[in-house]
Formats: structure tokens, sequence, C-alpha cells
């Protein structure tokens, strides 16, 4: 199976659709690109998606999820990710290697998105802390992508 088509379906799996994460970069992009509609988002977001360094991260970080999920780490480790302590860091900074592909607009998008966790994050981050899921890599996974394809289209419009 090609890396891309894995990604989507392993973010399908975890209950997240492109479709989702097209729907925060457009809520982000809106204000500044008055033609956007969600199929453009589709669009870019299948290119930042056609990266192989942006699809090593997705596929990376939900890997330690499940690894966290099913016990492979030491307790101790497993904890603090479960909890997704906020101390943690290390979930923001994996999906920073998406964000950086797209430059300094994706990185202001990414913290705000962190911070109101609209949408599809937000329900992550309940699953997280309600279940015995662990989405403490999936919800920054998800921000970067939408804030990483905002990005590609606010550069389009210049
Ligand atoms: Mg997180």
């Amino acid at each position: 199976m090609e890396l891309m088509e894995l990604a989507i379906k392993k973010l399908k799996e975890r209950g997240v659709e492109i479709d989702d994460i097209c729907e925060l970069t457009y809520d982000l992009q809106l204000k500044y690109s008055s033609n956007l509609t969600k199929e453009i988002c589709k669009e870019e977001l299948l290119k930042v998606l056609n990266k192989r360094e942006v699809l090593y991260a997705i596929l990376t970080g939900m890997a330690i999820d499940k690894a966290c999920e099913e016990g492979v780490f030491d307790k101790e480790i497993s904890d603090i990710i479960n909890q997704d302590d906020p101390l943690y860091g290390v979930d923001e900074t994996l999906a920073l290697s998406i964000v950086n592909v797209e430059g300094s607009i994706a990185y202001t998008n990414f913290g705000y998105l962190d911070k109101i966790k609209s949408g599809i994050i937000g329900k992550v981050d309940e699953e997280g802390k309600h279940s015995s899921k662990c989405t403490t890599f999936l919800d920054d996974i998800i921000g970067a992508l939408a804030s990483a394809t905002a990005s590609r289209i606010a550069h389009k419009e210049k």
C-alpha cells in the first residue's frame, strides 16, 4: 500500500476523515481567501499529504499513540503520554515536522488550533481523555495538517 493511502486509512480508523481536516482549514482561511471552497481545501490538503516527511510524521505519531494503548512502552513514559501531560511536548514537536514544510503562517495557525481545539481536534482530544484510547499525538497531527494546508492556500493568494 502506498504511504499516503496508508496514512489516510489510519486516520479514518481513528475517526478522522479528510473532510474533517478540510473543515478546520476552511474555517482558518476563509477570512483571508474569500473564494475559498472546501474542494480547494481538499486539493491542497492532498498536496500536503503528498510529502514523505509529512507521511512519516503522521504514521510515527499514530504508531506511538497505538503503542501506548497496547502497553508497549515502559509504564513510566506510557502514563505520561496517555495523560497527555502538558509538559510532555514531544507530540507538538513531532507535528511541527508537518508544519515546517509550509512555513510561518502554518506555525501561527498551529498554535491557534492547539489552543481552541475546534472541530475534530476537540472531538479527538475528548476521546483521549474519556476513553482508553490514546490520542496524544493524533490531535497535533490533525492541527498540523489543517494549518499547513491553510498556509499553502495563503501563499497561493499572493
Ligand atoms: Mg497532543
